[in-house]
Parts: structure tokens; C-alpha cells; sequence
């Protein structure tokens, strides 16, 4: 499908299917996702998009900064800045099959051959898939130690998750953390764990969440208008370093 202009910038729209009946779209980098419910009718799946294509460049036009995010770009011969470490990921190799390893903070990359584009793809989703992995742990280090020294919750899961319309989210004892989250500086990825554990207890923005949070970060307004002002600008494509 053709792109859209939407805040003064070209977004590409892709549609996907899913079994449910409720239609939905979100932005996602660069893209525009569209999601219908795959036994609808053509027709109505083409009204479906167009109006929630209209109702979404609506929203965008009136706020481009909150909704634009950089796609997720990992090239060779970069670094960028991931849970507070600087992962390098040099050169790329090429191999009958693919295999990825994580040695200090560096990621090597053996892909197959391809058009520079399925190469993109390959070494997109081979760096992702090793900073979950090897994070994870770290992750969970870090909301433990946060929640011990705050709440004493305990007994929760922590999950990261690819959300580009969210930076965390709590349901039920889950945690989930945008991975995207992690390219931000330490202080603000300590505000949204810390905001989702206090969901733990608190499950809507009430006035009594936001004095649970205050009352263990007193200063977690600054953070809050830091992401704010500066989560579309957050991920790996701003921090090129070599
Ligand atoms: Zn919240």
C-alpha cells in the first residue's frame, strides 16, 4: 500500500490481520500499522482503513513529536547506548547459517546472504533478540533492587517486549518493558520500572498512584517531562558513535 503524509512526514502503511473483530492502527517508526480483522469483508476492511488512517493522521498532525519514533536501525560498524553499557556491533559476516553471540559488550553477527534489504531485516531482529536475551537478566536485577529498596512488592515477572506505543505496562504480576525503553539513560528507565511497579498496587493514574510513586521518587516529575520531551527521540538510530 502507498504511504501517508502525516505531522509533515511520510509514513508507510502496512496492514496486518488479526482473528479478533476489533480493527485498530498505531504508529511504528516509520510505518503506519493497521490492523483488521481478517474475515472482514474487502470492503469493509478498505472503510476500516480509511477511517482509522483518517482518525490517526488527525491525532499525528496535532502532536508529530509524541507519535514519530525512529525505526529500530541497527547497522555494522556502530555503537549505541543500551541499559547504561555502549554495545558495539561491528562488522557482519556472512555464512551458510546464521548465528549471533554476545561477548562483553559486543555483538557479532553471522547472517546468510541476501539483498541488502533482507540483510537489514536478518541483522535487525539477530541484535534485538541478543539484547533481550542477554539483559534480561540485568533487567530483572534492576527491578528487584528497585522494588526492594522501595515497595517490597515482590513476586512479579518481567517481561520485554517489542511495544512501540508504550514505554511499560503492568498486568496482573507482569511487568513488560518496551525494549525500546533500554536506549534511554538510566534515570528514565529507573522511572518506568519504578511507575509499573507502583501499578502493582495502584492500577489506574489516580491521584493515590502518583503519591505511591512520589512518596519512593520524589523527583520522578522531572523524569516523567524528560520522557516526554524526548522518548521520540529515544533508540538506537540517534547514537551512532564510529
Ligand atoms: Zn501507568
Amino acid at each position: 500500500m502507498e504511504g501517508v503524509i502525516a505531522g509533515g512526514r511520510e509514513y508507510r502503511v502496512r496492514e496486518e490481520y488479526s482473528r479478533g473483530r476489533i480493527a485498530s492502527a498505531k504508529v511504528a517508526g516509520d510505518e503506519i500499522i493497521v490492523r483488521l480483522p481478517v474475515r472482514a469483508s474487502a470492503g469493509d476492511k478498505a472503510a476500516m482503513t480509511r477511517s482509522l488512517l483518517d482518525r490517526i493522521i488527525r491525532k499525528v498532525n496535532a502532536d508529530p513529536c509524541y507519535f514519530y519514533k525512529e525505526p529500530m536501525e541497527f547497522s555494522e560498524h556502530s555503537s549505541f547506548w543500551f541499559f547504561d553499557r555502549i554495545v558495539s556491533l561491528p562488522e557482519v559476516s556472512y555464512g551458510r547459517r546464521s548465528r549471533t553471540s554476545f561477548i562483553g559488550n559486543t555483538i557479532y553477527i553471522r547472517v546468510r546472504e541476501g539483498t541488502p534489504s533482507e540483510v537489514r531485516g536478518m541483522v535487525n531482529k539477530a541484535v534485538v533478540k541478543a539484547l533481550k536475551r542477554n539483559f534480561m537478566p540485568l533487567v530483572e536485577e534492576r527491578v528487584r533492587m528497585l522494588d526492594e529498596s522501595s515497595f517490597r512488592f515482590g513476586n512479579w515477572k518481567v517481561r520485554i517486549g517489542k511495544m512501540e506505543s508504550v514505554w511499560g505496562s503492568c498486568s496482573g504480576r507482569r511487568l513488560s518493558f518496551s525494549i525500546r525503553l533500554f536506549f534511554a539513560p538510566g534515570k528514565i528507565i529507573d522511572y518506568v520500572i519504578m511507575h509499573e511497579l507502583a501499578h502493582l498496587k495502584e492500577h489506574n493514574h489516580s491521584k493515590r498512584f502518583w503519591e505511591l510513586l512520589g512518596s519512593a521518587m520524589p523527583d520522578y516529575r522531572e523524569r516523567r517531562t524528560w520522557l516526554r520531551k524526548n522518548g521520540n527521540m529515544v533508540g538506537p538510530s540517534k547514537m551512532h558513535m564510529l
